[in-house]
């Protein structure tokens, strides 16, 4: 697994336990099935990195929301396996963490409408959490 910056690798070590698991399964079945090592793009995004990527956002603006970045439970993935490696991949990690965890995860492809860097993003949310947003 690979971490796109020194920040990153830093902050691998600061995020929840269970993203670093399942980071590290990902990128193990990812480099022994299909040869191709996981690159890690984001981590741990500060209240001021979230504005600064909504603050635009009219509907951000009027009711700020918060991502699981800010709480240590995301990561962004690069966009470097085909969409059925993705698929196969995500399947595992679901399947393998789905207890304690409630794993959610957004594939942003190529080309997607929504005009979004190809990327993955996953996240582990711990069920009955939703005061973390509060
Ligand atoms: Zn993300």
């Amino acid at each position: 697994m690979r971490l796109k910056t020194a920040g990153e690798e830093t902050e691998f070590h600061d995020v929840d336990f269970g993203l670093q698991q399942m980071l590290l399964f990902m990128d193990a079945y990812s480099q022994h099935f299909f040869q191709v090592e996981l690159v890690v793009t984001e981590l741990i995004r500060t209240d001021a990195e979230q504005d600064s990527i909504y603050g635009d956002d009219p509907e951000y603006q009027a009711d700020p929301w918060k991502s699981y970045h800010q709480f240590k439970r995301a990561a962004d993935l690069r966009y470097n396996l085909t969409f059925e490696q993705w698929t196969e991949l995500l399947t595992m990690a679901e399947r393998l963490f789905e207890v304690p965890y409630d794993v959610f995860y957004v594939v942003h492809v190529p080309n997607n409408p929504d005009g979004w860097t190809p990327h993955v993003h996953i996240e582990i949310r711990v069920p009955y959490s939703e005061e973390m947003f509060a």
